[in-house]
């Protein structure tokens, strides 16, 4: 989608809050094809507004990584129109059941299929909706660059809509209750969550998620990275994996996984505790999930 709206020195402007492989394509792929990125924070409004003259499009996730922080799509599509460009979003942690982000004035949307719209962890696929004439150039890029769906991942996709107003609504619940019982535990520092009363981003779940905060939560653990990484290995129920959006609860604790060969302070400078883990929250009875945690905490 990048290579098909930009050429060689355009800029395009995103939030900071992405998903990795997000980050390394505008740090390193683009780059390289001199497409260059300026990345703001997604609620910094002024920094995007200034940014925004001269770029092609401006890019950003409905969730943004790492802290579940979720983006206003509205005000973001204005920033966008008044500057003449299209709004891309990423709207893969939210699933179309929470967000429709052309009602908030995006132009182009992705979704990674892998995620909720398969939903059993068995598959690898993409979606991107937009006008017709933008579908077309995607296209053939793709035609000549080869990520082409097959058939039956395609059937499996096709399949797993047909439950997933079921699946993300029963994700939303479990997570929510997983994110109140993380709150109120003594070995955790701070739970991310916007479906939290808590949270600051409360509003904007309520106008731009329909009030429900998504399947994945973030929480820091007390005591640092070794003590993360053994809570983490002590988790039964819950498997430490990287994906999201599946029949199973997958944690990662960053500093271990995702982020190894960071030392304490390139973590803190990059927005990650020590102790920083993501759950994404399956389809497993809520009352299990709670009792590992609690064990694993123990
Ligand atoms: C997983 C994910 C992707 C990448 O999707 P794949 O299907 O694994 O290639 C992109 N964006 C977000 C937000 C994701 O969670």
């Amino acid at each position: 989608m990048f290579l098909t709206l930009c050429s060689p020195g355009d800029r395009i402007v995103s939030a900071r809050q992405l998903y990795g492989g997000t980050h390394s394509l505008t740090a390193t792929l683009l780059p390289r094809f001199q497409i260059e990125s300026t990345l703001c924070d997604v609620d910094d409004f002024d920094a995007i507004k200034s940014a925004l003259p001269g770029a092609k499009l401006l890019y950003c996730e409905t969730i943004g990584n790492p802290a579940i922080k979720v983006a206003d799509l509205d005000r973001l599509g204005e920033l966008a129109d008044d500057a003449g460009i299209p709004l891309v979003v990423d709207n893969t942690f939210a699933s179309p059941v929470l967000c429709r982000p052309a009602e908030h004035g995006a132009t182009i949307v992705a979704h990674s299929a892998t995620k909720f719209i398969g939903g059993h962890h068995d598959l690898i696929g993409g979606v991107l909706c937009a006008d017709a004439e933008t579908i077309e150039r995607v296209r053939g890029l793709t035609r000549e660059l080869g990520p082409t769906l097959a058939p039956f991942n395609a059937w499996l996709c096709l399949r797993g809509l047909q439950t997933i107003h079921l699946r993300v609504a029963r994700s939303c619940d479990t997570a929510l209750q997983l994110a109140r019982f993380l709150e109120a535990h003594t070995e955790i520092n701070q739970v991310f969550y916007p479906g939290l009363e808590t949270s600051p981003d409360f509003d904007l779940t309520k106008k731009i998620l329909g009030g429900r905060g998504g399947g994945t939560l973030a929480f820091d653990v007390k005591g640092g990275r070794e003590r993360a990484a053994r809570f983490q290995d002590r988790l039964r129920l819950i498997k430490a994996a990287a994906s999201l959006g599946g029949t199973h609860s997958l944690i990662v604790h960053a500093a271990s996984v995702t982020h190894t060969q960071l030392d304490e302070e390139q973590l803190r400078a990059a927005g990650i505790s020590a102790g920083f883990c993501r759950l994404s929250v399956g389809l497993e009875e809520p009352e299990d999930l709670i009792g590992d945690l609690e064990q694993a905490l123990a």
